[in-house]
């Protein structure tokens, strides 16, 4: 695979939902990849990227920003609360917003520093015990304890479980979007970003199909 058979893909599945390109953002996951991996993206020309760790993101991106031009950088993975200036100073946008007290703390710190990064409310719409993210029924007042807050959400992101029918999840998210008047939906992965982009996705997630596979799980 590799990025230019995604594009294609892209494209393609574009075309048969009817939808613009430019309405899906492809994020390249590049968490755990090889450096030079990355750069070989950098050098296609590609410029959004997704991490799933603050840590692992300083360790690497702002050199490449220094050596590439409007490169964005968005956090998919879970944020501790402690890491949230961090992630306010790092990251174009943070997907993975997914409770009061994150919400206060991004509300707070981004006052203070004067901007902040696009969010998305991560939702659990397989209401799995060990993963993050709102539960549906919950969403509707996340959104609005959000907007209280005076937060720039810009969308909803899920993660479906691995062995449900992504597409169910996918529907679910855009209608709890739809609902709460949000146009951004990060959603669709590698194996199923099609799908995806035909039931709405703006942002879709893809890692090891661009990338090839990781060499540790991230
Ligand atoms: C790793 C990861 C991805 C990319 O997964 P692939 O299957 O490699 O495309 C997407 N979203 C999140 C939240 C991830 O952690």
């Amino acid at each position: 695979m590799g990025l230019s058979e995604i594009e294609t893909r892209i494209q393609k599945a574009c075309d048969e939902a009817g939808r613009d390109r430019a309405s899906v953002q492809l994020i390249a996951v590049s968490k755990v990849q090889p450096l030079e991996r990355i750069e070989a993206v950098l050098e296609q020309g590609h410029r959004l990227f997704g991490e799933n760790r603050v840590q692992e993101a300083a360790g690497k991106w702002p050199d490449f920003q220094q050596r590439f031009d409007d490169v964005s950088v968005h956090l998919i993975g879970p944020l501790q609360s402690n890491k949230t200036r961090q992630a306010i100073e790092l990251f174009d946008a943070i997907h993975s917003v997914d409770r009061p007290k994150l919400a206060k703390a991004i509300a707070r710190i981004a006052d203070e520093l004067g901007h902040c990064p696009d969010l998305f409310i991560q939702v659990n719409t397989g209401e799995e015990p060990q993963k993050a993210g709102v539960m549906p029924d919950d969403t509707d007042a996340f959104v609005a304890q959000c907007r209280d807050l005076g937060l720039p959400i810009k969308g909803l992101m899920s993660i479906p479980p691995v062995e449900e029918t992504p597409s169910l999840h996918f529907a679910l998210l855009a209608k709890l979007a739809a609902r709460n008047g949000l146009d951004g939906l990060s959603m669709g992965m590698s194996s199923d970003f099609e799908e995806a982009i035909a039931l709405g996705a703006t942002h879709i997630r893809v890692g090891s199909a661009i990338f090839g596979a990781r060499v540790r799980q991230g």
